[in-house]
This record gives C-alpha cells, structure tokens and sequence, in this order.
C-alpha cells in the first residue's frame, strides 16, 4: 500500500477495500478459508483494515474524524458479510463423522456352487427326467446294513479295520451309500427308481487322488422284468448327457453286491479315444461300477427276488469333477480354500 497522507488517499483506500473484500468472503469454502480471510481483511495486527488505522493516525488532525468513521462503515460492512458466510458455511457442514470418500469400497464377495456339488445337482438332474426321486441315509451305519445285508462275506476284506472308520462295535461310517439301496428296499414297494447321494468314509491315505471322506453317487432300479440291458441303456444315455461321449464300454468287474457285475468306461473326453497322459494312453475313462443287484441283497431287504430284478450302480462325482475342471489333486476339492474355489462360479 502506498503511504496515506491526505484524507482523499485514505477514503479511496477504504473504498477499495469495501469494493474487493466482499468476494473474497464469498469464496471461502470452508471455515478455515474463512478464518484467513477474515484475518487479511479485518486483522489488526496484519489485515488491510489494520493498516488503514494505522495510516489513521498519521493524518491532519481535521482528517481523523471523518477518516475514522469511513474506516469503521467498511469495517462493519466486512464483519456483517464475514459473519453471515461464517453461518452458511456452519449449515453446510456434514453432521456426524466425516466421509472419507477417497476410502476404497469393501470388497462384494459372491457365494458359488462347490465343483462336486455342482457335478452331484447335474447328475441328479439327468436321473431325475428319467423318472429317478433321490433319496439319502445315515452316514453312521450298523455293521449290518454296511455289509452283510449288501452279501458282503463275514471274511471280507473291506471289513478290516485298514478301510473301513468304526464307531465302536455297533456303528460303522458306511464305506459306500449302497446301505441306502437296503434300507430303500424296505421302505418302498417295487418299481423303484433312486438316486443316492452322499459322503461315505474310508481309511485311505489322504493323496493326491484319495480322501477319507469323499462324496459317492448311486444308483438303483428295482422292478419285474428289469434285465442288464436296461442297466447298459440307461447308464450309457446318461454317458451321452453328462459327457457327451458317443461311445462307452462295459467291462467285467466284482461286487459282493451285484452279479454280473462291470464297469463303465466312456470314450476320453480330452482325446476322443486316441489316447493322451490323461486316460493313461487307454482314450477310456472308467466312470462308475455297476451290475444286477444279487439276489441275496433283494432277499435281505425282504424283496422277492423271484418276482423282481434290478440293476445298481454307483461313482465318485469328486473323481469326475477332477476331470471335468481339470484339477490335479482330489485334495483340493476338500480343502475349502476359498481362493480355489471361487474360480468355480
Ligand atoms: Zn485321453
């Protein structure tokens, strides 16, 4: 500012304040932009006004009444417009704690299907077009139901405490589902039709393709007149369903529970049956077991096996998602890691 000497200089000088200090309140945003403003405005100490009073008292001593009184019109207009801006500011301000709208926003996490469930709900929903109700049982299971009513010999291997998880003498975890076709056949009158799914336990290593406890899906179809070629049918329409294999093959095999007795190859999905390290060279892939339900599981169950026949299979939708996904190692199906799994939705 240029030094002040007359009268006239002081009144241009606060009128050049009156002139300009109103737009710079109004462009403070907050109050602390306020604050500054106020202080380069009205300060005593550094502010514009603070050096009008001070230009004051080196006036004429007639100039000092009619400086003073220009100073303090300005000085009040100011004050009026800081203290209104100050209380439009106050209304504007958030209430509550502030929002940091910077923060990153939290993660949206989607549940999804587990891959084995995934490949259980699509089995069951090719057996259940064909006229297939799903039924369940117990996981712990007498001894009974497990093996001797499936025609399991007394001496059985599968008995032996190296596979099969006892729960004292009484109580088994059942090492396969088919205790269900029993319990099943007590329970329902010929025609039947059930799919069974459901974790059965055995006392395996836990490697990259056993676990101890694993998920298993059966089959059973019990009525008069069912004959092998059924079993092929039905099995070899749900190959061309669930894989999309044009060709399947049926190779002897042994169950205490059935006779005949196979097990079911389909053509390699990876290499259409030219063989590759994934169906070890063979181009099949065995999918399930299968046979005719013997006679003397129907008996157990206190069906007449003169009168009925049937068919029953069963397989490990745990081995079949390993295929289907492409994942190496059985474990990490039942690991639960979440990072794993999530690529699965
Ligand atoms: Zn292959």
């Amino acid at each position: 500012m240029t030094e002040i000497t007359t009268l006239a200089a002081f009144r241009a000088a606060a009128d050049e304040l009156a002139a300009s200090g109103p737009a710079r309140i109004a462009a403070a945003a907050t109050a602390d932009e306020l604050a500054e403003a106020r202080n380069a405005l009205v300060g005593r100490a550094s502010g514009r006004l603070g050096a009008l009073m001070k230009a004051l008292a080196a006036l004429p001593k007639e100039d000092k009444k009619a400086a003073g009184e220009a100073a303090n019109t300005v000085k009040a207009t100011l004050e009026a417009l800081l203290d209104a801006r100050g209380a439009a500011l106050a209304a504007l301000a958030p209430r509550g704690p502030a929002i940091d709208r910077s923060m990153p926003a939290r993660a949206q996490w989607t549940g999804t299907v587990h891959p084995v469930t995934q490949v259980i709900e699509e089995i069951e929903a090719i057996f259940r077009e064909i006229g297939f109700t799903v039924a369940t049982g117990p996981e712990a299971e007498s001894p009974w139901y497990n093996f001797a009513a499936l025609n399991f010999p007394a001496d059985h291997p599968a008995m032996d405490l190296h596979d099969t998880l006892y729960l004292g003498d009484e109580a088994v975890l059942r090492t396969h589902t088919s205790p269900v076709q029993v319990r099943t056949l007590q329970a329902w009158q010929p025609p039947i039709r059930v799919l069974v799914p459901g974790t059965v336990y055995r006392r395996d290593f836990f490697d990259p393709s056993h676990a101890p406890a694993f998920a298993q899906v059966e089959g059973l179809c019990v009525d008069e007149g069912i004959s092998f070629v059924d079993l092929k049918g039905t099995l070899s329409h749900f190959a061309r369903r669930f894989f999309g294999a044009t060709k399947t093959r049926f190779r002897p095999s042994f169950f205490p529970f059935t006779e005949p007795s196979a097990e079911m190859d389909v053509a390699c999905r990876l290499c259409g049956g030219r063989g590759c390290a994934a169906c070890k060279q063979t181009g099949w892939m065995e999918i399930l077991g299968c046979g005719m339900v013997h006679p003397s599981v129907l008996e157990a169950a206190g069906v007449d096996s003169a009168r009925y026949t049937g068919w029953a299979f069963g397989m490990g939708p745990g081995r079949i998602a390993l295929q289907r996904f492409g994942v190496p190692d059985i474990r990490l199906l039942y690991d639960s890691d979440v990072r794993f799994l999530e690529q699965f939705a």
